[in-house]
């Protein structure tokens, strides 16, 4: 890899093979912009890219038409900012868009269109399958043959550090009030560029998906437990999603794919039985500054493009802006936990007002360092 020059980069988890994009803003300008993260620096891209097909792109500073622009000019505009960030030539010219991550904001890194979440974890699905029937198959059936997933509310996802109300309803029977279960789930987001009409193959995924970004999918478990069946989670998970402001290019992640788990009984040909992959990102769970637990998103089931090919097979659209998440992510080991309700056996101590919750994520360089992904931040406010 050629060496950067922009001071502190080179070696960091934000060298130039990793470039997150942002949505950034800055109390001394009146405008978004679309960030990348370099070193401990971000850099105004369109300011400094001077391209006839990608400029145009960058100049509504909203992240949406570079997401729907495709492959070859996500790879072109990738291309052009390595090399503006390591050819010294450049610097005169680049260096004065670049300023402190502390000097800017990060807004939500892209209009969120539908959001999925999916529960591929078995690790998870097991433990909250005992927990909520003790007296039967921890897994519902259709557990192993498809990637179990709800809709979720996407005009609640908010970007990280959005402060998080904890929200109110019925708890049980004529029981109404704040919840007393409320939870964090440590999850991966991958974030939709390029849409469909048809049924997406698993070979795809990299044809749509632009890239990842953390998530917290906070839940009230109380909630939960009392309204979701037959129809699944609702009000216990809508009032809101945090999701990192910087999104990790699928470009920068290719040293990170690894093989999946063993998927037995083999899932049908859509499904791609051959060829599960999934990634090496491990997490941290942090509770109040304690880190809680460490799972690995090596250890998933169901593979992102699995999760992908599955949400499309029925006919379904797919949409610039889609968002679908993991699920929990949670390994096979007791601090590998990636909620509350694993973390206790269900039994707390839940989130209390003024908790915060902060996820971290890493995943292997193309360099052979270890980037640092997007970190998703949340802090409990009180009930209204
Ligand atoms: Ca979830």
């Amino acid at each position: 890899m050629v060496e950067t020059w922009v001071p502190g980069a080179a070696g960091s988890s934000y060298d130039v093979d990793h470039l997150p994009y942002g949505e950034a803003s800055a109390p001394d300008r009146d405008d978004w912009w679309i960030a990348v993260r370099v070193g401990d620096l971000a850099l105004d891209v369109a300011a400094v890219v001077d391209h006839a097909m990608l400029s145009p792109l960058l100049r509504t500073a909203r992240m949406h038409l570079l997401l729907r622009s495709g492959p070859r000019l996500w790879a072109q505009l990738r291309t052009e900012l390595v090399r503006l960030l390591t050819d010294p030539a450049c610097r005169p010219e680049v260096e004065p868009h670049l300023r402190p991550v502390e000097e800017i904001e990060l807004e939500l890194p892209f209009a969120v269109a539908d959001y999925v979440d999916f529960y591929a974890s078995e690790h998870h699905a097991s433990r909250v399958g005992a927990l909520f029937r003790p007296d039967g198959d921890p897994l519902p059936p259709a557990w192993k043959h498809l990637p179990i997933g709800y809709h979720g509310r996407a005009g609640t996802v908010v970007a990280s550090g959005t402060p998080v109300r904890r929200p109110t309803g019925q708890r049980g029977p004529g029981d109404v009030g704040p919840t007393r279960r409320l939870d964090l789930e440590a999850e991966l987001g991958f974030v939709v560029g390029v849409g469909a009409e048809e049924p997406v193959g698993c070979e795809a995924l990299h044809r749509h998906v632009f890239g990842v970004v953390g998530v917290n999918d906070w839940s009230a478990r109380d909630l939960q437990a009392w309204e979701t069946r037959p129809l699944g989670p609702f009000l216990g998970k809508s009032f809101a999603t945090s999701i990192s402001g910087w999104i990790t290019p699928l470009a920068a992640l290719d040293a990170a794919w690894v093989e999946g788990p063993d998927q037995d009984p083999p899932p049908p040909a859509y499904l791609c039985p051959e060829t599960p992959r999934g990634l090496d990102v491990d997490v941290e769970v942090v509770l109040n500054g304690r880190v809680l637990s460490r799972p690995s998103y090596a250890s998933m089931y169901w593979s992102p493009a699995q999760m992908l090919a599955h949400m499309t097979s029925n006919g379904a659209t797919l949409r610039t802006g889609d968002l679908f998440a993991s699920g929990t992510i949670s390994g096979p080991r007791d601090d590998q936990r990636g909620c509350l309700l694993e973390l206790t056996d269900g039994e707390g101590p839940w989130l209390a007002d003024g908790d915060e919750v902060v996820l971290r994520y890493t995943a292997p360089s193309t360099g052979g360092g270890r980037l640092a992904l997007g970190e998703v931040a949340g802090t409990v406010l009180p009930a209204r």
